[in-house]
């Protein structure tokens, strides 16, 4: 236990309410240094933990939160879809993306959202802010995270939003998935062969994939050649944050284009769910994004 631990601790009192994160395993999740960094900033009596969940004890677990009054808690890997049946309401953007990754208590009833769309496109719409409607976006990936994008990328506003993937049979049930939801025929999706007629047009170049993920640092799921096709002005976005840069983004800047790691993604998503949780709007997200900084030694 290092000292900052030690302080969060000596502040617990009998009335201290709970925040958390939900996954398995949930051990490395930099989530409880980000919202305890925030909390302590705003001088509440409140904690958030992680809490290491196995999938067949979902279910008691939850139960078990309602009854200790947890004000809520974050959801991470394997729990975004089975979390859905144990819910009394889906936010309809969580609905659309088929995934949840915040819950609150309300009214002593679970209530469901996805933060993820918000942070994904928080530092599009500030930072590198311009008339995306004339822009077409490709997407690396057609996982979790990429439902995340794809309903960003339609938020924006984007020309066209291209979905790129390896596996033709999930690429196919990745389509059909969005049938009955607001994001259904707003993007086509390629097999990954088509990648080089598409990079040549990519005003957003976004890799969900976790390739070039740490320990694999050294790869990229595009090689510097294919990086060479890029327009001068594109932005590329790596939804991975350590490390920080990752090789994609790497080569992307020896061509010239702005790039955006996933760290921003993270924070920001994370000051989104506080905003729930709190009920408030005033979030410390500069100490959100100090206290990882300080972390990764970035
Ligand atoms: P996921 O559901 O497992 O999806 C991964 C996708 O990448 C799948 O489409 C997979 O294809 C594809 N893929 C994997 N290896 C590949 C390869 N070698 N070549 C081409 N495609 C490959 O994972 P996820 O939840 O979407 O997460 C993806 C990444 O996003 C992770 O690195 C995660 O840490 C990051 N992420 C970051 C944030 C943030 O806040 N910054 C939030 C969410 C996720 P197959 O289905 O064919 O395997």
């Amino acid at each position: 236990m290092n000292n900052q631990d030690h302080n969060y601790c000596q502040n617990i009192t009998g009335k201290t309410k709970f925040l958390g994160v939900i996954g398995h395993p949930v051990e490395h999740s930099l989530s409880p240094m980000m919202h305890n960094a925030a909390l302590s900033k705003l001088g509440l009596d409140c904690v958030y933990l992680p809490f290491p969940i196995a999938p067949e004890n979902l279910e008691t677990a939850i139960a078990g939160f309602a009854a200790i009054s947890v004000v809520g808690f974050s959801v991470t890997i394997p729990h975004k879809q089975a979390i859905l049946p144990l819910l009394s309401e889906i936010s309809p953007i969580a609905q659309a993306i088929g995934a949840v990754n915040t819950v609150i208590r309300q009214d002593d009833k679970w209530v469901g959202t996805n933060t993820d769309v918000e942070g994904f496109i928080a530092p599009l719409q500030t930072t590198y802010q311009q008339d995306w409607t004339q822009k077409k976006a490709v997407i690396l990936g057609n996982g979790g995270a990429a439902r995340a994008v794809v309903a960003g990328c339609v938020q924006l506003g984007l020309a066209e939003i291209h979905v790129v993937g390896r596996n033709l049979s999930k690429l196919k049930e990745f389509s059909h998935s969005w049938e009955n939801s607001p994001f259904a025929n707003k993007f086509e999706v390629h097999s990954w062969s088509e990648l080089p007629k598409l990079i040549t047009q990519a005003n957003l170049l976004v890799n969900t994939t976790p390739v070039g993920m740490y320990p694999h640092v050294e790869q990229s799921p595009l090689s510097a050649e294919e990086m060479a096709k890029l327009p001068l002005d594109a932005i590329t976005y790596d939804l991975i944050y350590i490390p920080k840069p990752t090789k994609f983004l790497q080569l992307a800047e020896k061509q010239g284009a702005i790039t955006i790691d996933g760290l921003e993604m993270l924070v920001q998503q994370g000051a989104a769910a506080l905003k729930i949780w709190l009920q408030q709007e005033e979030i410390p997200v500069t100490i959100m994004r100090q206290a990882l900084q300080n972390h990764l030694g970035c």
